[in-house]
């Protein structure tokens, strides 16, 4: 392995962004550090507002931190104006010249690199073929669809081979199924080319499709990074579980922990096994959280939970139950309609509710 490839391709350290002063000043970010891979699919992920695009600008060098500092291959990038860091971006807007053909776009950066026609080339023909658009290299990008559009500006981006490349919601201006089939053609061209890519969205789906990691953001901090598994399945607080998918919270009492895991005692008096997150040792009033896909309805016995059915939504490929436990909690039911016909229960049925193993998680707060 390389000097290089031990080295994060970004590490922000202590970063802020303060706007404007006085009454009217805004914290975009507040001490952020967080440590990108090399060769990662980094998605920072959360709703409008929280800072996403603040940090890619930062790292683009379209702006500067208030405060801390940001690493790229280990080297302090703050005195390297944008077109002098290895670090390309692509637009939601894809910002392509109209009045060009396809390869001309693609070729554009590197002619301004003053690269010879020869190299111009060959990169534009190697671009073409890695994202399949060889059979358009001579259409006007105004005669190319929207996803067609996309591939250019990946093209692009990627042309002068920047070591890391941000991508700030490009896929939002596409419909659903060309959207999908995108995410798949960038989570290939990001594998084929091993290029480090930062991916901002809010689309939490998109996220956990793609990423090889992501970081949740809220009002300018990094509440939570990890795997989309770790993201969905073990939320460490409230704020993660609650954007990410559909969730239940209960309320519970910490009975015991050994090693990884705890004992806690639900509302109903049932004791069931939970997680928790790394460094924290629950103890007393918790709140665990219970994805509906990892709970099924029975017809009632002496299972962890109980309540009554008040309401059902059939979804073609689920069926969704709202059910009312006995302490007044709200609790939904995701199940997979594995057959044809219906659910067997109805609305006002009393019911009790199985868990899966191991599918409680303990939060933070
Ligand atoms: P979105 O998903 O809507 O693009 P975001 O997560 O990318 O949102 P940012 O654009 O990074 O959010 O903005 C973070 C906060 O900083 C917001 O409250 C925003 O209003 C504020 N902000 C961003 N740029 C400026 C600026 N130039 N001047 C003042 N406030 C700004």
């Amino acid at each position: 392995m390389t000097e290089t490839a031990q080295k994060p391709a970004i590490d922000i350290r202590g970063v802020s962004r303060i706007y404007g002063s006085g009454p009217y000043q805004v914290a975009a970010l507040k001490g952020v550090f967080v440590t990108i891979k090399q060769n990662e699919f980094f998605t920072l992920l959360g709703p409008s507002g929280c800072g996403k695009t603040t940090l890619l600008r930062l790292i683009a060098g379209f702006d500067f931190p208030t405060s801390g500092e940001i690493l790229l291959n280990g080297e302090d990038i703050a005195p390297l104006p944008p077109f002098k860091r290895p670090v390309n971006t692509v637009f939601q807007s894809y910002a392509l010249f109209p009045h060009m053909t396809v390869a001309q776009n693609i070729g554009f950066g590197l002619e301004m690199l003053g690269k010879p026609k020869s190299e111009v080339k060959s990169r534009v023909d190697e671009m073409l073929a890695l994202v399949h658009m060889e059979a358009m290299r001579d259409r006007a990008v105004s005669q190319i669809s929207g996803g067609q559009q996309q591939r250019v500006a990946l093209a692009r981006a990627l042309a002068p081979k920047p070591k890391v490349l941000l991508l700030d919601e490009p896929l939002s201006a596409l419909d659903y199924k060309l959207r999908k089939e995108m995410q798949i053609e960038l989570k290939r061209v990001q594998a084929e080319t091993g290029i480090t890519f930062i991916f901002v969205t809010h689309d939490q789906e998109e996220a956990l499709t793609m990423s090889d990691r992501i970081a949740v953001m809220s009002s300018g901090e990094i509440r939570q990074v990890g795997s989309p598994w770790d993201i969905y399945d073990r939320p460490t607080e409230r704020f993660v579980a609650d954007f990410i998918g559909e969730t239940n919270f209960l309320a519970a009492e910490v009975v015991s922990v050994s090693g990884d895991r705890a004992r806690v005692r639900l509302s109903s008096g049932a004791k069931i096994p939970a997680t928790f997150p790394d460094g924290t040792t629950p103890s007393g009033k918790v709140t665990v959280v219970i994805r509906p896909e990892h709970a099924q309805v029975t017809s009632p016995s002496s299972t962890a939970l109980s309540g009554v059915i008040h309401d059902i939504v059939y979804l073609g490929t689920d069926t969704h139950f709202h059910i009312r436990l006995q302490d007044g909690t709200s609790f939904t039911v995701r199940q997979q309609n594995s057959r044809s016909g219906p659910c067997g229960f109805s609305k006002n049925d009393p019911v009790s509710i199985a868990l899966s193993d191991d599918v409680a998680q303990i939060l933070r707060d």
